[in-house]
C-alpha cells in the first residue's frame, strides 16, 4: 500500500547555522511528540548542507533525506553541477525533479527531466516528479489536458519497476508561494485523475500504491483538510517547511 508523505523543500534557503537549528527542532518535535510511523518526512535543503542535515536524522527513523535537483549524466565536466551518483553516496534517499521553478527559471523540458528521472533511478534516489498548471491553463479549462501531459512525457517512459520509485507531486503554479491554496475539491480532482492516467499507462496495482502528494502554499490549517482527501497522500512544502513549529503541525495532520 502506498505512504503518507511529507516532503519539505527548503529551496534557496538557510545558512549552515540555521539549517542545524531548523532541523534539530524538527528532529527534537517528532521525537517528543510521537508523530508516527504513518507519515514518511523528507527533509530536501540546498546541496552543501546535505551531509550536515543528513547527519542529524536519526537512523532508520521517520526522517529521510531529500535532494532538490540532480544532473542528468553520472560524471564528468559540467562545472557547478551535483550527479545522482553523489547525491546518494551521502545517503540522499529521494530527489525533487521537475519542480516549477526548475522548469521557468532553468527552461527544463520533458526530455530533460526523462533523462534526470533515469539518472537518478539509476543511483537508487527516488523521484519526487512535479506536475502542475499555470493560472491561465486552468482559467482556459486546460488542467487534465496540460497534466496528462506532463505525466506522458514526463514520466510514461519509465518502466512498470522504475515507476514503483516514483512520488508524484501536484503542484499547482498559481499556488506555489502565493498564498492560494487548491481547494481539497480542486486538489482530490487532480489527484484522482493522476491516478486514473497511472492506472492507464501502468495498471490499477501501480496507480493505488503510487504516492501523489499536494504542494502550494499548503500550511498548519488547511494540510488537515486536503490530506483528508482519499487521493492526496500528504504534502510537498515550501514556506511552511521552515517553520518547525507549523512543519510539525502539517506532520501530525494525518
Ligand atoms: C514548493 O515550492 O514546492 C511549494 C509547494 O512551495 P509553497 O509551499 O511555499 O507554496
Amino acid at each position: 500500500m502506498r505512504k503518507n508523505i511529507v516532503a519539505g523543500n527548503w529551496k534557496m534557503n538557510t545558512t549552515l547555522q540555521d539549517a542545524q537549528a531548523l532541523v534539530s527542532e524538527i528532529v527534537n518535535m517528532v521525537q517528543d511528540e510521537a508523530t508516527g510511523s504513518a507519515v514518511e518526512v523528507v527533509i530536501c535543503p540546498p546541496f552543501p548542507l546535505l551531509p550536515v542535515v543528513g547527519r542529524l536524522l536519526p537512523e532508520g527513523g521517520q526522517l529521510h533525506l531529500g535532494a532538490q535537483n540532480c544532473h542528468q549524466k553520472e560524471s564528468g565536466a559540467f562545472t557547478g553541477e551535483v550527479s545522482a551518483r553523489l547525491l546518494a553516496s551521502i545517503g540522499t534517499e529521494y530527489v525533487i525533479l521537475g519542480h516549477s521553478e526548475r522548469r521557468q527559471y532553468f527552461r527544463e523540458d520533458d526530455e530533460l527531466l526523462s533523462q534526470k528521472l533515469k539518472a537518478a533511478l539509476a543511483a537508487g534516489l527516488k523521484p519526487i516528479f512535479c506536475v502542475g498548471e499555470s493560472l491561465e491553463t486552468r482559467e482556459a479549462d486546460d488542467t487534465f489536458a496540460y497534466i496528462g501531459k506532463q505525466l506522458k512525457e514526463g514520466l510514461f517512459h519509465l518502466s512498470n519497476e522504475e515507476f514503483a520509485q516514483v512520488v508524484v507531486a501536484y503542484e499547482p503554479i498559481w499556488a506555489i508561494g502565493t498564498g492560494k491554496t487548491a481547494t481539497s475539491q480542486q486538489a482530490q480532482e487532480v489527484h484522482a485523475f493522476i491516478r486514473e492516467q497511472i492506472a492507464r499507462a501502468y495498471d490499477a496495482k501501480q496507480a493505488l500504491n503510487t504516492t501523489i502528494l499536494y504542494g502550494g502554499s499548503a500550511n498548519a490549517q488547511n494540510a488537515r483538510e486536503l490530506f483528508s482527501q482519499p487521493d492526496v497522500d500528504g504534502g510537498l512544502i515550501g514556506g511552511a517547511s521552515l517553520k518547525s513549529r507549523d512543519f510539525v503541525e502539517i506532520i501530525k495532520s494525518f
